[in-house]
């Protein structure tokens, strides 16, 4: 389980959804399958485990969130529920085997003391084949309270018969002025949060871990100088060195952003929100001297570094490539 609190207040982009699922789930009128398709970050594991922890809570009644304070809420928040299991990879970015999904529908057939037995499946989309067949059965006949909440950024990648035995809830993206207004609640500076929003390419809830925890902010911070160093174009071992510095994971989404905000600096004259978080001056040199034919063409190649970016390559390899590609006109 992550750290996503869940007695703070629902963010306002959440708060249509968030009502819509209390008041069905005091009903009783929520499906066995409920699938969250949203943008990562939007606030989809927020509103889930609310949604849950409001429905175990001794207190809470109507479309109130969790008490925060009975015995139900202090052991969903320690992460020691009985109703409650998450299925999630061993490791971010790896699949959710069929072992671990098994245990999943063994935990929602065993009988529990109350009314909601429920599993959180995070992200739903990292389950393989096998894994997701193998809750196939629980969501065709769900055991009494049974109930799996999937969360899933790209609900193609699972099958079909998952998909449509699912109830499908969209999680709205927030513009960026419903986010940063959010975001202010969590820091006192403007320009720091605007940088964070930006960092986190318009996500508000990974905008707040980079505000709130040291690590993320670092890791931003190894991002932008990596990318500074593509903008600069100091040749491959420079780049790369400083690449490999940085994750992946993290760092590739981000050149692909870096490489649109060059695209609109071309065409508007003016640099976006990302874009600001570097000097106009090398950005500019950087977009003219690539112009936007080659940009374009970097762009459509980043995809395909992201597609990689999760698999075991040899990253200094890889590292290389992207430099070298960087450095080609
Ligand atoms: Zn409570």
């Amino acid at each position: 389980m992550d750290t996503v609190t869940t007695t703070e207040a629902i963010p306002p982009w959440l708060r249509a959804p968030w009502e819509s699922l209390i008041r069905r789930g005091r009903d009783g009128r929520l499906p066995t399958g409920l699938l969250l398709h949203g943008a990562t970050g939007v606030g989809k594991a927020l509103l889930s485990r609310a949604l849950v922890q409001a429905l175990l809570c001794q207190r809470a009644t109507g479309a109130e969130a969790a008490c925060g304070e009975c015995n139900a809420c202090r052991s969903f928040v320690g992460g020691v529920h009985p109703e409650v299991l998450g299925l999630e990879p061993e490791e971010a970015g790896k699949e959710i085997l069929i072992a671990a999904a098994r245990e999943a529908t063994d935990f929602l057939s065993l009988s529990g003391s109350g009314n909601l037995r429920c599993v959180l499946i995070r992200p739903a989309d990292a389950m393989n084949t096998n894994a997701a067949n193998a809750l196939l059965k629980t969501l065709e006949e769900p055991p009494p309270g049974a109930m799996l909440i999937l969360e899933a950024a790209q609900p193609a990648r699972l099958p079909a018969t998952i998909r449509s035995r699912c109830q499908i809830v969209e999680i709205p993206t927030p513009g960026a002025t419903d986010a940063t207004q959010w975001l202010l609640g969590f820091a006192d500076d403007a320009r720091a949060v605007d940088e964070a929003y930006a960092a986190s390419l318009g996500r508000p809830l990974a905008a707040r871990e980079i505000l709130t925890d040291p690590e993320r902010m670092a890791r931003w911070e190894q991002d932008r100088e990596a990318l500074s160093t593509l903008l600069g174009g100091q040749g491959i071992s420079v780049m790369a060195g400083s690449m490999q510095r940085s994750l992946p994971e993290s760092l590739i989404p981000r050149i692909q952003a870096l490489l649109i905000a060059a695209q609109r600096l071309l065409v508007s004259g003016e640099p976006d929100a990302f874009g600001r978080q570097f000097p106009r001056d090398q950005l500019e040199g950087f977009a003219r001297r690539t112009g936007s034919r080659r940009l374009a063409q970097l762009s459509a190649q980043a995809l395909v570094w992201q597609r990689q970016a999760t698999r075991q390559l040899n990253p200094q390899l890889r590292m290389e490539d992207i430099a070298r590609s960087f450095l080609r006109r």
